[in-house]
């Protein structure tokens, strides 16, 4: 067991107001996993002040100094890779393989961050006054608030906070209630690698909390932007909030991710693409490949082919090692998925592969002749399981992958690569992959969805738009003439 407290300013340890504490649970064991200080919104405010306080000196700081400390602390992340991992799978049940992938995703952005130090750049636009020199800049906008889900906790978590350090601004990272101890530990090791106090700040919260202390860190005068990755349901509220202190919000939020297999696709290449999208970390990943879109002349063998290889993927315990697939996160989320296999198999859906498991522990299943009547057709099911739908040809298919509220991943597959880049400019989402899987992140790339998925783009240079001020800058270098 593990005792957190708030990171504020000079602080690592601090009592939240009150001295208030909550505690996460081991999923599997329910063994006490960590016992975290419990922020109430004065202790938010106290957070946003020292980022405040520590924001002139960082945004001024060199980039060279900014990249150093930013790979700094990749390394120091790596090298603390056994602490990370235990409480990833202490708090969330992961797999060691998950885990190990986020620290590897992880550092690996904290590295891109640093390099883009030195590319957050201007331009110089033509005046139509001679004597007129005019600048676009980009400037740090101030204190950045984090906020990050818990599935994949390490990439999330240091999603929310490297570039927008990269780019100048200071940042208090709230915590997931589900695993309060891996994020503040992004924050340790930004702490340890050399970022001045105040520049990193983190806050834990008990889950009945989470409205206030949210509305406390986006009202303060401070904050200029926040960014949040979790539920669509959620993320509406936070936009609400942000509206209405007119604040720039990046929202990255839940997916209902297809994957169209054409009739002249690789089946082999499909079906292990669809095996890691749909499966990987039991499914709780916001790209998962929750809806395979088959028309009719591969569609028998797609299911026969699939069947085979989800059997393969078992579910057992993750301190064990011994499987691909390790818990569902709490029996909250098992409910909700098994009530929508329930669902679907009493509407008529066949079950090819898998069942309904017992407790946390659920193997890899899916449903063939999904329709629009299933609550999971449409629902993100973030779980070990996933759907068939049977389209009546390729225009049917493209129809039924933009049939859904999200838009976040897709993938298309057909060995005639000028075909799937048609459909894939048909998908209504921010990521298309063609002839690989509907999960793929690196750091460098423009992250983001479209409809119910969220707004704005994580990562590389489009990370750099988010979170930095596009300033007009104008030096005359004449005597200027007026009208009056
Ligand atoms: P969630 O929305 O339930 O929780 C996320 C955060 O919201 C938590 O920090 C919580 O404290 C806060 N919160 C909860 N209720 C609140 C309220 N009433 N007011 C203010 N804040 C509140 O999401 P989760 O369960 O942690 O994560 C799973 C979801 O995240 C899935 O929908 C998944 O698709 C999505 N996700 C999206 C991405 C992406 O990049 N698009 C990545 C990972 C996960």
């Amino acid at each position: 067991m593990y005792d957190i407290g708030l990171l504020i300013g000079e602080k690592d340890s601090l009592a939240a107001v009150g001295g208030a504490t909550f505690e996460r649970l081991n999923p599997v064991t329910s063994d006490l996993a960590t016992r975290a200080a419990a922020a109430a919104p004065g202790d938010c405010r106290a957070a946003c002040d020292a980022a405040a306080a520590a924001f002139p000196a960082w945004s001024e700081t060199g980039p060279n100094a900014r990249r150093a400390l930013l790979n700094k602390a990749a390394d120091v992340m790596v090298a603390r890779a056994p602490e990370f991992v235990d409480a990833m799978m202490s708090e969330v049940g992961a797999t060691q393989g998950w885990a190990m992938f986020n620290i590897m995703l992880a550092s690996s952005m904290l590295r891109e961050a640093a390099a883009i130090t030195t590319q957050i750049s201007g331009e110089v636009i033509p005046s139509d006054h001679p004597s007129r020199l005019c600048l676009a800049v980009r400037q740090p906008a101030g204190v950045v608030v984090g906020i990050a889900p818990w599935n994949a906790p390490i990439i999330l978590g240091t999603r929310a906070v490297a570039v927008p350090l990269a780019c100048g601004n200071t940042v208090v990272l709230k915590a997931s209630e589900q695993c309060p101890r891996v994020h503040y530990l992004i924050g340790s090791v930004l702490r340890e690698a050399g970022l001045p106090p105040g520049v990193i700040n983190v806050v834990t919260n008990a889950p009945t909390d989470a409205p206030g202390v949210v509305e406390a860190l986006i009202e303060h005068p401070a904050v200029r932007r926040i960014n949040f990755t979790g539920s669509t349901k959620v993320g509406r509220i936070i936009a609400g909030i942000a509206a209405r202190h007119l604040k720039p919000c990046l929202l990255e939020l839940g997916g209902k991710s297809p994957m169209l297999v054409l009739k002249d696709a690789d089946l082999d290449d499909a079906v292990a693409a669809a095996g890691f999208g749909a499966f990987m970390n039991q499914g709780q990943i916001c790209m998962s490949t929750e809806r395979i879109v088959v028309v009719p002349e591969i569609a028998d063998e797609f299911v026969a082919r699939f069947a085979q290889k989800a059997k393969a993927l078992k579910a057992g315990d993750p301190r064990e090692g011994k499987t691909p697939l390790g818990a569902i996160v709490n029996m909250d989320a098992a409910g909700h998925i098994r009530s929508l296999v329930d669902d679907a198999l009493a509407k008529g859906a066949d079950m090819p592969a898998g069942g309904k498991g017992e407790g946390l522990l659920m193997d890899s299943t899916f449903l063939d002749k999904v329709t629009p009547e299933m609550r999971i057709y449409g629902e993100e099911s973030f779980g070990p399981i996933t759907t068939i739908v049977r389209a009546k040809d390729e225009e049917d298919a493209i129809r039924i992958a933009n049939d859904t509220d999200y838009g976040l991943s897709a993938a298309v597959f057909s060995k005639d690569v000028a075909r799937a880049l048609k459909v894939a400019k048909r998908i209504q989402s921010g990521i298309c992959h063609i002839n690989s899987s509907t999960v793929q992140d690196e750091a460098q790339m423009p992250f983001g969805g479209v409809k119910g998925s969220g707004i704005g783009r994580f990562g590389g240079k489009a990370g750099i738009a988010e979170f930095t001020d596009l300033r007009w800058i104008t030096i005359e270098t004449d005597h200027a003439h007026y009208p009056i």
